[in-house]
């Protein structure tokens, strides 16, 4: 596996990859490598004959009270793992080789990125679009894979290639790939080491919290009362606060408040001991119920 933190030779390397027409997928992540991230390398791979993964702790992304400094950092274990799964080419460039000195664009995707975690972490989502549309334009790939446990993340991506027509990669080839768990269900994240383990304990029943809550949606018990009932679980098991816990449409993400037809997603953000964790997962519309 090549590495690089310089634009000049990732075009380079780049070049001498696709010189055979060869097919690239793209990795997008901020490090501290887990199952999650090497997932989507191996979907990378077996869809694509090369593999860019990137590592980037992108700044504009962080709110001025998040964790950029906390961020964890391990380039030499990322660098190991990515090589052990077959990765081409590590992209890792330094803040000032992606943001020079009069750097003044920024990408806002309206409508998917306003509500959710972009209510609770403005212009996050502008950060995002920003260096995913820089990372596409560096390293144009045929393919690009993103988490689903990100899911409003996904969507703004996804909207971003549509609106904006990029081709390398089409909006069609932006891969979601499903959230990869702990045993106890818990989304992996690179977040997770900073839960205590009286905290990382707790944080299990949020999985299990949506899962009860998805369950009794997709029964027909009333929406906007089970989702105060697992709002009020959380805050039991000892979760601090929750941003949000919505049901919502699976494409345009606008809260929904009883099923239909349509694909449709349970999304929350809460906070424990200082750690704000993610989830989502698909609620069955009732035609899809089993029997
Ligand atoms: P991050 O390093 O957190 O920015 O994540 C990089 C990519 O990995 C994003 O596309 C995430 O959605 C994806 N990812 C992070 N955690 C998981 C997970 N538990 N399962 C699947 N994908 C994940």
């Amino acid at each position: 596996m090549q590495t690089t933190d310089t634009l000049d030779v990732l075009r380079m390397q780049i070049k001498n990859l696709r010189a055979s027409g060869s097919r690239i997928g793209l990795v997008p992540t901020m490090g501290a490598l887990h199952e999650g991230h090497l997932t989507l390398v191996r979907r990378a791979r077996d869809a694509c004959d090369h593999v860019v993964a990137s590592i980037f702790v992108n700044p504009t992304q962080f709110g001025p009270n998040e964790d950029l400094d906390a961020y964890p950092r391990q380039l030499a274990e990322d660098a190991a793992m990515l090589e052990a799964e077959g990765c081409a080419l590590l992209w890792a460039p330094k803040v000032r080789e992606m943001y020079p000195d009069g750097f003044a664009t920024s990408i806002s995707v309206r409508g998917v990125s306003e509500d959710l975690c972009g209510k609770t972490r403005p212009g996050h989502f502008d950060g995002v679009a920003t260096v995913v549309s820089k990372l596409f334009n560096q390293v144009r790939p045929d393919m690009a894979f993103f988490g689903e446990k990100d899911f409003q993340q996904l969507a703004v991506i996804r909207a971003m290639a549509r609106d904006l027509d990029f081709t390398q990669p089409h909006a069609d080839a932006i891969i979601g790939v499903p959230t990869v768990r702990e045993a106890d269900g818990l989304a992996m994240s690179s977040r997770n080491r900073y839960l205590s383990p009286e905290h990382r304990r707790a944080a299990a029943k949020l999985p299990q919290a949506m899962k009860v809550a998805i369950a009794k949606i997709e029964d027909g018990h009333d929406v906007a009362e089970e989702l105060a009932a697992f709002e009020a679980e959380l805050l039991n098991a000892g979760f601090g606060s929750v941003d949000y816990a919505e049901l919502v449409d699976a494409v345009s993400l606008q809260p929904i408040n009883a099923l239909a037809g349509a694909p449709t997603r349970l999304l929350v953000a809460a906070r424990i001991g200082g750690t704000r964790l993610i989830d989502n997962m698909a609620v069955l519309p009732r035609s899809a119920e089993k029997g």
